[in-house]
């Protein structure tokens, strides 16, 4: 393990596993980031840094490992914390909005009165894929007519082009494969 001096240095804290969860994809597994608690604090200070003074109310995360990152976030640069989950975990009045996966198709979930006209907020999630979790997360915000600032993530696989599909929002990552 390399001593951290700058974003990239966070690579050889991530470990990535061939063909999980299946073949073809290169799974970027950040629990070894985490556990690291240089590397988690480095990963935190300079994703806060960005937004210190932008006078956020909330961070927006999903479940499961965006809640590590958007919890530490929000701590970092005191603003809330609002969590987009799978169906059926929250307990009071929800939008929903679905979308395409590679195979399949997926819902995610936000409370109603979780936020409101003018909000601004930024969404905090650990890998940047396609970005159909991030659109469709910041559609949900939109919504409930808040704004999203940014979206945050420690890591993008630049070839899976999610920035293009976030264009309109905005995306802010600390390295890039
Ligand atoms: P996407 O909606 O395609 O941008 O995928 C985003 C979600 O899938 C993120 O929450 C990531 O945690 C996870 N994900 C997708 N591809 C990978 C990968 N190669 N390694 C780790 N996580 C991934």
């Amino acid at each position: 393990m390399k001593n951290i001096s700058k974003p990239e240095d966070l690579k050889s804290y991530i470990r990535e596993i061939p063909d999980f969860p299946k073949k073809g994809i290169n799974f970027k597994d950040i629990t070894t980031l985490f556990a690291n608690p240089k590397a988690f604090s480095y990963m935190i200070d300079m994703l806060g840094s960005r937004y210190i003074g932008e006078s956020l109310d909330f961070v927006v995360c999903v479940e499961a490992r965006g809640f590590i990152i958007g919890s530490a976030l929000a701590y970092k640069l005191g603003c809330g914390v609002i969590l987009v989950r799978k169906p059926g975990k929250l307990p009071c009045d929800c939008n929903s909005n679905s979308y395409d996966l590679e195979y399949g198709s997926a819902t995610l979930e936000i409370h109603k009165d979780a936020l409101k006209e003018n909000d601004r907020i930024i969404i905090a999630d650990d890998v940047l894929a396609t970005g159909g979790t991030a659109l469709a997360t910041a559609q949900l915000i939109s919504e409930l007519k808040a704004e999203v600032v940014e979206t945050a993530f420690l890591a993008e696989l630049a070839f899976l082009n999610g920035r293009e599909k976030l264009k309109p929002y905005g995306v802010f990552s600390l390295i890039s494969y």
